[in-house]
């Protein structure tokens, strides 16, 4: 077995057997990987506590072929802001749903796993509702999902974009309009978002545009996923 040290978000844990918990963790170097922190249940144990869903670790890991071994995790941040309300958990742990179903066992996506960091840090300190669907947006961008957002998928024009169809990951203009309909401002708002400049989204879009965005980059999510997601609420769906 190699020890490896690794930077890792808890995506989730469950119990085994009396003692230990099975930890799924998405590391920035390894990708997701399963390892049981044995004992992590009893009182005394000193990775119980920081294994919760959503905290963030410095982890040293013995890499099994098939079983690994948590044998050490340090708390870099618990994010504990995310547990305090429900819609706050609720959205974190959609963060989590969507980076489960984008990642892949033992494959390292760096780049995913800092706009995770990102996201879920700058939810715990200004919880804007629109970090998620930025997240959302953004983790598609990077796993090579990116939708166009600038010309009509049917005629080609970037005049008058009136919906976005989400099984295209396309806009279409008000002669060709297939797929839920987008607002200005909420158009202008994930354009912003792929072009890195989310900050600037959350200043300039007013809530009826982030609540048109959420439901739109909900829909591409499942889209592109191909199932629906479980942490969501059923009014974001269109
Ligand atoms: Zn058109």
């Amino acid at each position: 077995m190699a020890l490896i040290r690794d930077e890792a978000l808890v995506i989730r844990s469950y119990k085994l057997g009396e003692a230990d918990r099975i930890v799924l963790l998405f590391t920035k170097g390894h990708g997701k990987l399963r390892a049981i922190a044995k004992g992590s249940r009893k009182t005394k144990s000193r990775i119980g506590g920081r294994v919760e869903p959503l905290s963030h670790l410095n982890v040293q890991l013995w890499m099994g072929k098939d079983l690994h071994i948590l044998s050490q995790a340090e708390t870099i941040d618990s994010n504990f802001e995310l547990r305090i309300d429900l819609p706050s958990i609720q959205r974190a742990m959609s963060i989590l749903e969507i980076v489960d179903k984008l990642t892949h066992d033992d494959y390292p996506d760096p780049t995913l796993f800092d706009a995770t960091i990102r996201a879920v840090r700058s939810l715990a300190n200004n919880k804007s509702v629109m970090y998620v669907p930025a997240f959302f947006l953004r983790a598609l961008q990077i796993e090579g999902f990116g939708p166009n957002l600038d010309t009509c998928r049917l005629c080609g024009t970037n005049d008058d974009i009136v919906a976005f169809d989400p099984r295209s990951a396309a806009v279409t203009c008000s002669q060709h309009p297939i797929g839920s309909e987008i607002t200005p401002g909420a158009l202008r708002a994930m354009r912003l978002v792929l072009q890195g400049q989310a900050s600037r989204a959350f200043v300039v879009t007013k809530r009826e545009d982030e609540f048109v965005m959420e439901g739109l980059v909900v829909s591409f999510c499942e889209a592109m996923i191909e199932r629906k997601l479980k942490t969501i609420s059923p009014v974001l769906r269109h």
